[in-house]
């Protein structure tokens, strides 16, 4: 399908132009749980930062809103004091106003009992109790600081991402009077991995001061819980994911969640737009976290770096360990991510002529079961159990292969990263992995990649064999290496698309107040 397949019918807000002839600059106000480079548990922080910047070069106002949490190193800004009362409770805090442009803000939400905590939104793999709370209470913030910040120009569009911004667009619908500088902006929720809900208890309502009218079929309930992201998908105007073929996946049973239904239901105001990444972070040609810089008209830098991961790695670094193709996993080890397949298949693939090296942590079970494998191959694999933002570098650089084998994949960035890096994505053809790989064959054209459908060890091994049968072909490696490179994988075109769907917004919040 169309990598930026938009229904026909968006194009038809195309923007107006004012009597001057110029398209005029939207104001939008994003709330997000996490913002790269402040917080990061996964591609929410580094949408929620390369957005809100791309929406600027277009030529619009962003103001992002987001919880400082804990280690958060935000820039120094205006401190306002912040006073938030919901349910039985007052909350006492602070926003801190930073401006990184004359039409860029971002505004941290400073509430140490919500957000000084070690992890973002749960501890040794159990949710925080108070979650709900604490997300109703970044809701609560985004929207006082919304109706107070009169400096701070119209605001046009409210984008609320995933669960954790969920009850923002279901605030403004239910209290408009409360909120009056956003009642009628349009309300965007993008989902960027439907496998979190937000779910709660629906005690949660009474305590928090939520009106119960959240709690019905038509809104928030499900299967007798209260869901954030539900709120979020039923009070929004339009909602996006982040890739077409997610858009799709998810209103289909398999990977629905449940929310197959709903989704159905909103038709085109449900759309696909896929992820762009920071150009400007992930680039070969720059990059301080490599050891040498490379282009796709001088790869020399890549072998460079190959060497400095192997031996960070303390791997072999032999000649034949250069020449050896090396594969590297950069993750979250969770079910998602399809490693109990790579696990079950581990004795073929080790003896694969290849070296692998993992940075990632999440699940106890694939964490020793790399672990394991590492000490019983320890010159064919090497593990790092972690979240190290400069070792990913480092494995996009220095690697030959990188393999994602999602059993869902809403957009996955680091595919995009590795075509970048020159370094050949192997994926399972699903979600946004499907719409930026496509198959290598003798013949194809366009090809960058390599993907599996079936997430069994037969498809991936399979598909690692053919890999590495074409990484010793060298001319054909090398076309695979700089089809990838040369791709403009930038946020660009998506903002563009997010443009769309913000004037198709407002046209249906105009509709919502017309009636
Ligand atoms: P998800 O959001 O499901 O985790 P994505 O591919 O969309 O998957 O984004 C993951 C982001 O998190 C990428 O920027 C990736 O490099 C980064 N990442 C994941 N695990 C680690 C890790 N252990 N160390 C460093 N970066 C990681």
């Amino acid at each position: 399908m169309d990598r930026w397949a938009v229904p026909h019918s968006l194009n038809d807000s195309r923007p107006r132009k004012t009597l001057a002839g110029r398209t005029p600059r939207l104001g939008v106000l994003h709330v997000a749980s996490e913002v790269a480079p402040w917080s990061k548990t996964g591609g929410l922080a580094d949408v929620a930062s390369a957005l809100p910047s791309a929406l600027e070069s277009l030529g619009h106002r962003v103001t992002t809103v987001l919880p400082l949490h804990r280690g958060s190193d935000f820039p120094e800004g205006e401190r306002r004091p912040l006073t938030l009362t919901f349910g039985s409770r007052t909350w006492h805090g602070a926003l801190q106003i930073v401006s990184l442009s004359p039409s860029r803000r971002v505004v941290g939400v400073d509430m140490p009992e919500w957000f000084d905590r070690d992890g973002l939104y749960a501890i040794g793999g159990t949710d925080y109790a108070d979650n709900a709370e604490r997300f109703a209470g970044l809701a609560h913030a985004a929207l006082d600081f919304a109706q107070q910040d009169l400096d701070g120009g119209r605001i046009d569009i409210v984008h609320a991402h995933d669960w954790q911004a969920g009850l923002v667009p279901s605030l403004i619908r239910q209290q408009p009077a409360r909120w009056t500088r956003v009642a009628r902006a349009g309300l965007v929720l993008t989902i960027h991995n439907l496998a979190f809900q937000g779910l709660f208890p629906k005690e949660v309502i009474d305590r928090l001061g939520l009106s119960w009218d959240l709690f019905t079929m038509d809104v928030g309930e499900f299967w007798g819980h209260l869901s954030y992201l539900k709120c979020g998908v039923a009070s929004a105007d339009v909602v996006t994911t982040v890739s077409p073929s997610y858009a799709i996946e998810t209103t289909q049973a398999e990977l629905g969640f449940g929310f197959d239904g709903v989704l159905r239901g909103l038709s085109d105001r449900y759309v696909g737009i896929l992820n762009g990444i920071d150009t400007s972070v992930w680039d070969p040609a720059s990059d301080p976290q490599l050891p040498a810089h490379y282009s796709s008209e001088d790869l020399a830098g890549k072998r460079v770096t190959k060497r400095v991961l192997l031996e960070t790695f303390g791997l072999p670094v032999g000649d034949d360990a250069i020449d050896r193709p090396v594969i590297g996993i950069v993750s979250r080890l969770v079910e998602q991510k399809g490693f109990d397949v790579v696990l079950a298949a581990a004795d073929t693939l080790m003896e694969l002529d290849a070296t692998w090296v993992v940075v990632g942590s999440g699940d106890a079970e694939y964490e020793r079961g790399f672990q394991a494998l590492a000490r019983r191959f320890p010159s064919r694999m090497a593990v790092r159990i972690g979240f190290d933002e400069g070792l990913a570098h480092l494995v996009e650089g220095g690697a030959d292969l990188f393999l994602m084998p999602s059993r869902f994949e809403p957009c996955g960035l680091n595919q995009m990263y590795s075509l970048r890096y020159g370094t050949v994505p192997v994926v399972r053809a699903v979600g946004g992995l499907d719409d930026t790989v496509r198959q290598y064959g003798p013949r194809a054209k366009r090809a960058n990649g390599f993907k599996f459908k079936d997430a069994t060890p037969e498809a991936l091994v399979g598909t690692l064999r053919q890999a590495l049968r074409v990484y010793r072909r060298a001319d054909r490696w090398a076309d695979l290496v700089r089809a990838g490179m040369k791709a403009d994988h930038s946020w660009a075109p998506s903002a563009r698309e997010y443009v769309k769907v913000y004037r198709r917004a407002r046209h249906e919040a105009a509709q919502r107040w017309a009636e």
